[in-house]
């Protein structure tokens, strides 16, 4: 469960990320502003083949201290997608909180298989303000993810990460999508340029984050989707059936 690995010796970051994050969270009172969780980040694996070789190597790149405030460079070859997880990936379920509720929605092995062979790291990025509501325990969070993983292994699907939001809407965290931090949060564990990544998700707060990071958006009908095509008027993003679909689209613009 480590995500050590891609962090130097002499780092000048000694913030606590992955594991670290779920067992402050375990030990402390409430959850750390702004301190997203990322769970089973030590499974993480590359999603397929890399056509230009050998996997990129970052180690360097990334500890370099950021100079004038800028963001430091990192590797951006590696091409990402990141997904939402409820209504997008499984099914939506209001404050899902048991491993047994998890039921991963049509399309969804597919079209993920399809991105992770042409070489796309699959990572999600979800927000469980259950948690911060107390209706959904860390402990019960980690054993669904795990769940979510099984059920993706089983289709031949591998998640590079999960980082999830613990907080309410009012904590004032910075990972509360459409806020930035879970995406920053997948950087910081394997760097990537956003601007290069799609984001796909079933609520405007996807599209919205899609769209802070320079990530290319996609709705799906999945989820709220359908509900979000017909209230919100958003028309900043293309609109696809499910994650099957998403992936076609990812796949044809990118080709
Ligand atoms: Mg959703
Ligand atoms: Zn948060």
């Amino acid at each position: 469960m480590s995500d050590h690995r891609f962090r130097a010796r002499g780092t000048p970051d000694h913030r606590r990320g992955g594991g670290d994050a779920l067992r402050y969270l375990v030990r402390g009172p409430a959850p750390d502003r702004g301190q997203p969780l990322a769970l089973g980040s030590g499974a993480a694996r590359r999603g397929g083949p890399h056509p230009s070789g050998p996997p990129p190597r970052h180690g360097r790149l990334v500890h370099q201290p950021p100079r004038g405030g800028e963001r430091v460079s990192v590797a951006s070859d590696r091409r990402v997608v990141l997904l939402d997880r409820d209504g997008t990936i499984n099914e939506e379920v209001h404050y899902l909180a048991h491993p047994d509720q998890l039921r991963l929605l049509p399309g969804v092995a597919s079209g993920l298989r399809r991105l992770a062979q042409a070489g796309f790291a699959l990572v999600v990025v979800t927000n469980q303000s259950g948690i911060a509501r107390g209706l959904i325990t860390p402990a019960a969070l980690d054993a669904i993810h795990a769940r979510l993983r099984d059920l993706l292994a089983a289709e031949g699907v591998v998640l590079e990460g999960i980082h999830a939001c613990p907080h309410g809407p009012d904590d004032g965290c910075a990972c509360r999508k459409p806020r930035p931090g879970l995406v920053e949060a997948a950087q910081k564990q394997n760097p990537f340029d956003p601007r290069r990544a799609f984001m796909v998700g079933d609520k405007k707060a996807d599209l919205d984050l899609g769209r802070t990071v320079g990530a290319f958006s996609i709705l799906v009908r999945t989820g709220y989707g359908r509900q979000v095509e017909a209230t919100s008027g958003y028309r900043d993003a293309p609109i696809v059936d499910d994650l099957d679909a998403a992936a076609r689209l990812i796949l044809q613009r990118s080709s």
